[in-house]
């Protein structure tokens, strides 16, 4: 029989979710512990405003389902799938609380079987998964003290508005050879992306992500055709039913296990995409370094990572998660490899 343990928005009372090097000053995601035959798996949402999804909502969907547990044994990794569809229409339509049951029972079911997640969900033992960190928006006083920050990764994922701050990416540029990859979250609807890309392609960058919102994609054929760099969609790919849609828009996408509900969907995302010739990166939300270590797990057979959630917080809850020079390191540990940090007096 699997239990839910424990669901809320901390760990522990003392534990505080805080994040540094970001706009906003706390993140409230949601924890679910399942249990069964006495271990823990540790799942985990970051529900996400895009998606009106909350912390309450995921929070009162993930309560809602103590009875549904009690009638569910988790013997294989088959159940895990299964139990991903079962409790689409008990918590439709938040992918978020998806993902945290999705997180947890591949948690769970590694540990029983004495095996690390990745082993589980993927038949081969992890290797080091290199990860951009991202550079926000920000006064240019700043850029000295944010570049320095990122400059030690292998990548650095710059936001850009629709100023398209041409200078910011000459000042990273200046101060690291590590890969810049431009992220404008469906900003650049009134702009000439041909030109830009010309521009950005001339300092080095890498590819270009979302550059409009999701409602014009049909705009996407006629801009990809006349782009100098790749185009990676992130709002424009949700889940696996949009993968099919992306070939002639995008060059790629971008796989967060929050958005398509867990690393049961972001699997299937995976095999879907390179079988069309997409490019697959995972990224991520403000996250703790458990649902970092499950993006990890997807990463493992994707061309790129950003995974950076859990370094831009204060007080990650758990313990675990390596990461060294900008990558992550393989963990072999049973399950996800992280656990909680003991509460501190
Ligand atoms: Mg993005």
């Amino acid at each position: 029989m699997i239990r839910i343990y424990h669901v809320g928005k901390v760990l522990h009372p003392r534990h505080v979710f805080r994040i540094s090097r970001a706009s906003r000053p706390q993140v409230d995601n949601v924890f679910l512990v399942l249990e069964q035959d006495g271990v823990l798996g540790y799942g985990e949402a970051s529900p996400n405003s895009f998606f009106k999804e909350d912390f309450f909502d995921v929070n009162m969907r993930l309560a809602g389902l103590h009875d549904y547990f009690r009638r569910q044994t988790l013997s294989g990794p088959g159940d895990i799938g299964r139990i991903w569809n079962e409790i689409w229409e008990r918590v439709a339509p938040s992918r978020a609380t998806q993902c945290a049951v999705d997180v947890a029972l591949w948690d769970l079911h590694s540990k029983l079987a004495g095996e690390s997640a990745t082993e589980s969900a993927t038949g081969a033992a992890a290797h080091a998964v290199p990860t951009s960190a991202t550079l926000g928006i920000c006064p240019r006083e700043e850029w000295p003290e944010r570049i320095g920050e990122v400059a030690g990764f292998p990548a650095v994922k710059v936001k850009l508005d629709a100023q398209v701050d041409m200078d910011l990416l000459q000042a990273i540029r200046a101060r690291t050879p590590a890969a810049i990859r431009v992220d404008a979250n469906g900003a650049w609807g009134g702009l000439d992306i041909a030109d830009i890309s010309a521009r950005l392609e001339a300092l080095g960058v890498e590819f270009i992500e979302q550059p409009l919102p999701p409602g014009e994609d049909a705009r996407m054929e006629a801009i990809l055709r006349v782009s100098r760099l790749p185009i990676f969609a992130d709002e424009s790919c949700a889940g696996p039913d949009d993968v099919a849609r992306l070939p002639g828009r995008f060059s790629g996408f971008n796989i967060k296990l929050v958005k398509c509900g867990g690393i049961t969907p972001a699997l299937a995302m995976l095999r879907e995409g390179k079988r069309l010739g997409l490019k697959v990166m995972v990224g991520c939300m403000l996250e703790s370094s458990l649902l970092i270590a499950a993006g990890a797990v997807v990463a493992q057979g994707a061309d790129y990572a950003d995974l950076d959630g859990s370094w831009l917080l204060r007080d990650d809850p758990f313990r675990g998660l390596k990461m060294v020079q900008g990558r992550i390191e393989p963990n072999f540990a049973p399950g996800l490899g992280v656990n909680p940090e003991p509460p501190r007096d």
